[in-house]
């Protein structure tokens, strides 16, 4: 889990994931803004498809 620390004073405000926060320190009243990066998708859907095609053909 992610830490969110001022910009300021490093004073640990939360943890967790955001997308986009604003939040002000109680230590030193400094306003930090964060926006996350764009979430990138870890993997491409992988999905394998089975073309199991029946090619045999008895006579
Ligand atoms: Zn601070």
């Amino acid at each position: 889990m992610p830490e969110i620390r001022c910009l300021k004073c490093n004073k640990l405000l939360f943890k967790g994931q955001f997308i986009e926060i604003e939040v002000k320190c109680p230590r030193c009243g400094h306003l930090s803004k964060m926006s996350a990066p764009e979430r990138q998708p870890k993997s491409k859907a992988h999905a394998k498809t089975n073309n199991r095609q029946c090619h045999t053909i008895l006579r």
